[in-house]
């Protein structure tokens, strides 16, 4: 999909800082504060960028050129003499917009999961959905909340007219069908969030909920929190413990009808292992990054939807999101060789990511600085063993060693075995030197 960046801020709030810069180009960690989000894209497929400029769009040009050197291809529409807002600048682009495409940000690093954005957006489309809005639980954490989204719908998004059952804050990645533009003068100044609200009476804005924090550099604390988080992630190692979903951290799901035990299906089917979320929090404070890997088949094979199975993420991540309980990222393998006739056709192919391999845990070492010596994979299949082997971990089996798994780790034995995550988050070196033991 063709992606859109408002590149035009200005940037008063920062004062003499943007004198020299657009915000966009501000200087972080030697680099300009865009390249980190271009990261992201790239990693998630975008390579075809048009770049709404207005504020020193020279600078801009000058550095990103043709895109050629980053790898991607980028084409500009300049602001003109007047300010035209979002929805203007927007608008102004009408002829090199393609029929539908992504809108973000230039000043926000937004790490979020680009691929289950567009998946969510098709799928709604199917609905006549004519747009999509990335929005996060605020809970008064960020700026006001501006919209109610019900059963996974946007029911409402104002901006204007706050009131007290909005519970979640636009997040600043949204997709449009060129259409919504076509009746618009050229010309006329108006921020986008007009059309989003006009879609959301309407019933036509589909939304896709969002854990990870956004940054943004429009004040001078919030760029020297950003370039502190930058320093953390990339430029100093930190170990990491990547953890198994099911068995590890969630209940396996007895199915009644089919007599087997399965993953969690649906919001509902999700329950907690005894202390998982304890763990959780200790394994964090001890001074480890936590990634979640989980292989989940099911949408392929029919089982459920692809939609179900984000779903469930969403649920859990924020869940602990709001006891404090920060998942750095989860990583799903949905794809199954064989599949089913019923399932989803596009994840019935052979891939990299599912466990054994390792490709899930070197997404988290290519979008991290992770210190491999003292990480950790935690896992309660033998495949979980093997794909953290393979990718330089330590190992850790969760659980009781049956012979069957014996015999299939004969060469492969885990470093570690913990009868629970609790067990081995007690265990766990704790890194920092000031994390005070309780009782779990
Ligand atoms: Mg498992």
């Amino acid at each position: 999909m063709q992606l859109v960046v408002l590149m035009g801020g200005l940037g008063t709030r920062l004062g003499d800082l943007t004198k020299a810069h657009p915000k966009s180009m501000m200087e972080v960690e030697g680099l300009p504060f865009f390249d980190y989000e271009l990261f992201l894209l790239k990693r998630a497929g975008f390579n075809k960028l048009l770049f709404l400029t207005g504020y020193e769009s020279d600078e801009i040009e000058e550095y990103y050129g043709d895109g050629s050197n980053a790898g991607v291809s980028i084409s500009y529409c300049r602001d003109g003499e007047k300010l035209l807002g979002t929805g203007g600048a927007v608008r102004r682009a009408y002829d090199v917009l393609e029929d539908e495409f992504m809108l973000i940000y230039g000043d926000s690093f937004m790490d979020i999961d680009y691929s289950e954005t567009l998946y969510r957006y098709e799928r709604a489309k199917r609905n006549g959905a004519t747009c999509l809005m990335t929005v996060m639980k605020n809970a008064g954490r960020f700026d006001k909340s501006n919209c109610i989204v019900k059963d996974g719908k946007l029911v409402l998004y104002d901006k204007e007219n706050i009131t007290p059952e909005m519970d979640y804050i636009d997040y600043g990645i949204s997709i449009y069908q060129k259409k919504l533009f076509e009746d618009i003068p050229e010309g006329e100044a108006f921020d986008i969030a007009r059309i989003q609200h006009e879609q959301s009476l309407k019933g036509n804005c589909a939304v896709h909920i969002v854990n990870n924090r956004f940054y943004e550099i429009g004040r001078p604390e919030s760029l020297e929190e950003f370039r502190g988080y930058i320093r953390h992630r990339f430029y100093e190692a930190h170990p990491a413990v990547f953890l198994d979903r099911d068995g590890v951290i969630n209940e396996i799901v007895f199915n009644e009808e089919t007599e087997l035990l399965d993953s969690p299906m649906s919001i509902s089917e999700f329950k907690f292992l005894p202390f998982a979320e304890e763990a959780m929090d200790i394994i964090s404070r001890k001074g480890y990054y936590i990634f979640v890997t989980t292989n989940q088949p099911a949408a392929a094979k029919g089982k459920t939807t692809l939609e179900n199975l984000y779903d469930i993420n969403t649920a859990f991540v924020g869940e602990l999101a709001e006891m404090g309980i920060i998942i750095n990222d989860v990583y799903m393998c949905p794809h199954h060789q064989q599949g089913h006739p019923r399932g989803e056709k596009f994840l019935i192919r052979e891939c990299d990511c599912r466990k054994p391999k390792p490709g899930l845990i070197k997404k988290g070492l290519a979008a991290y600085n992770i210190d491999l010596v003292h990480s950790y994979m935690v896992g309660d299949s033998y495949t979980d063993i093997l794909a953290g082997r393979e990718a330089g971990l330590k190992t850790v089996f969760i659980g009781d060693l049956k012979c069957d798994v014996c015999a299939r780790l004969k060469y492969n034995k885990p470093d570690l075995i913990c009868k629970s995550l609790a067990q081995f988050a007690r265990e766990l070196t704790d890194l920092t030197g000031n994390y005070i033991e309780e009782e779990v």
